[in-house]
This record gives structure tokens, sequence and C-alpha cells, in this order.
């Protein structure tokens, strides 16, 4: 007896699910590798949703891998402004934003999962494939990136989408992953949003001033090593450090504590620990990292604009003082 098709084996625990994305079944699409270059003789049969299996008619490639990846790019594309309320807002923030109008209210109280149900199916990693036990070879997800929590068919499809949500020029964002690498996307996406503007001429200079930037960086970075390991860390207890707001901008204890600790005291010194700190507090989310490399911004510059408020009103005047 010979079949019609191959189904791939599914385990108990997902016969009712895509392969894809983890949605509930709808009906398995016969795979059939445009070119066929390994000769396939049968449609291999994946389980889908009615969303990919609909996608799937439409793409014409010659590996599943190949396949999954199109889907995923499809539904990234379909879902970018669920996917983009994960880049906007933390689910804090949206249960702590007072919305006004019922539309608004309502935009709340959907968007979070909307997010979580978009970043669920495009990360979904399906099951490993088999026929009758026999692994498929040759399905690699090798090439995925993957960027706060989102993953991307690879570094190319998450840059097209990084670009698109934060509303950098494409071309851009690729020349400067391209001089930071691509492990520092924050980085990356941080500095491009910063830029002065897009036209020819301002990315332009804005790169000359990447590389500049970068020289100079790799230069310090040896001296910096240096004089963080030789001086022994100061520990300054959270409890000593005085919160403040400056300019309407909350200066996080933490940012303060983060800098004292280093020895860091002027804008200078912070520019030149900028990926330190990055590193350090992005383990929390980008959004707190940014925010209080922020407020600690503008509290050393004040401190450096205003000596008088440094040395006589500052708050944490003495733990500055006391170095
Ligand atoms: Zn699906």
């Amino acid at each position: 007896m010979t079949s019609q098709h191959h189904a791939i084996d599914i385990p108990f625990e997902y016969r009712h699910t895509c392969w894809f994305c983890g949605e509930p079944y709808y009906d398995s699409f016969g795979f059939m590798p445009n070119p066929n270059y390994e000769h396939q003789s049968e449609p291999l049969l994946i389980p889908s949703c009615q969303e990919c299996f609909n996608c799937c008619k439409g793409i014409k490639v010659s590996s599943l891998d190949l396949l999954r990846d199109k889907v995923k790019e499809q539904l990234h594309k379909r879902y970018a402004k669920h996917l983009q309320i994960g880049i906007n807002w933390t689910k804090e923030e949206l249960e702590d934003c007072e919305f006004e109008g019922k539309a608004l209210e309502g935009f709340r109280e959907s968007a979070w999962m909307m997010f979580e149900i978009a970043k669920a199916r495009v990360n979904y990693q399906g099951w490993p494939v088999s026929i009758d036990g026999m692994p498929v070879a040759g399905i690699s997800n090798a090439f995925q990136f993957e960027f706060d929590g989102i993953r991307y068919t690879g570094l190319q499809h998450a840059v097209k989408q990084l670009a698109l949500s934060h509303g950098i020029p494409q071309p851009y964002l690729e020349q400067v992953i391209e001089l930071v690498g691509r492990e520092k996307m924050a980085y990356a996406l941080r500095f491009c949003k910063t830029s002065y503007g897009y036209s020819e001429g301002q990315i332009k200079a804005s790169i000359e001033s990447l590389k500049a930037l970068l020289a100079e960086e790799a230069a310090n970075a040896s001296v910096a090593d240096q004089s963080i390991s030789s001086d022994a860390k100061r520990e300054i207890p959270l409890s000593e450090i005085k919160e403040l707001i400056l300019f309407r901008t909350m200066v996080s204890p933490h940012a303060i504590q983060w800098a004292l600790e280093r020895g860091i005291d002027t804008l200078e010194k912070l520019a030149q620990q900028e990926e330190g700190f990055f590193a350090h507090f992005e383990q929390d989310s980008e959004m707190v990292a940014f925010t209080y490399f922020n407020g600690l911004q503008i509290y050393l510059e004040h401190r450096e604009n205003d000596p008088q408020w440094a040395e006589y009103e500052d708050p944490n005047r003495d733990l500055f003082a006391s170095k």
C-alpha cells in the first residue's frame, strides 16, 4: 500500500496544534518543495491553523524550514502593530496609564493580550519533524535571531522589522549594525533613534561620528578596565542615596548607585561606560535602562553646569564629595 502523502508525526500533546504558530489546528497543508532539489515524490502534510494554511498556499520554496520562515515573516508583517505594543509599552505602564474614553480604555485592556498572542505565534518553535519515527533532516533554525524576546527568521529580517517599527531607514540601521556588530542591536537602535535626522547627509555624518566614537571607545576600553579593577569597587547602600527630580525627570537611585560605585561623576566618564550601563540595566528591560540612563545624564550634566548646586544643594553631595 502506498500513501499519497507523508504525514509528519504529531506528538500527542500537539495533536490539535498548528506546527507553524501553535494556534488551533484547521487543516494539513500538503507541502511540495519548489524547486524540488531532493526529488521529493509526495507532499509532506503539515498541521496548520487556518491563517498559516492560507499563507502557505502562496509560497514557493525548496524546503520546509524556508516555508516556516516565510510563514513567520508574514505573521510578523500582519501583526506588526500588535508586536509594536511591546516595543512602545511595558505591561506595567499600560496598566498604570489613564486612558480616557471608551475606545482607549478598550485598547488598554486588550493591547497587552494582543501583544502576547502575536509574540507567542512568531516565537513558536513547532516540534521536531519526523515521519514514522524517522527524523527529517535539514530543518534548521540556526539563522534565527532573537531580540527583546521576539524571534526573527534571521538578522536581515530583524533589521527590516525593527527599522520599520522604530521609524528608522533600513539602510541606516544596516550600516550601524555592520559597524557595532549583530549582538549590539539595542545599542544600534538607540544610536539611530538619537541621530539628528535621516537625510543622506545627516546619515553620512552620523556614521562618521559613530566610526570615530568606536575607535575612541576601543582605545579607552583598556584604560577603563584597568581603572575599574584597580579601584576596589566602592559599595554604597541604596538607602543612603536620595532620589531626585530634575527638569521633570526622575533620577533613579539605582542609576546613581551604579555611577557612584564606579567613580563616575561626569558626563564624559558616563559616556565611556555607556555600554556597561546598558549591559547592567537591560537585564530589567530596555525601557528601564533607557529611562535610567536619561535621568543620570541629566543629573550629571546639571552637576557640571551648576557647581554651586552640586556643592551645596545636591541631596547626594556628600556621596559625590567623599570619593
Ligand atoms: Zn498557524
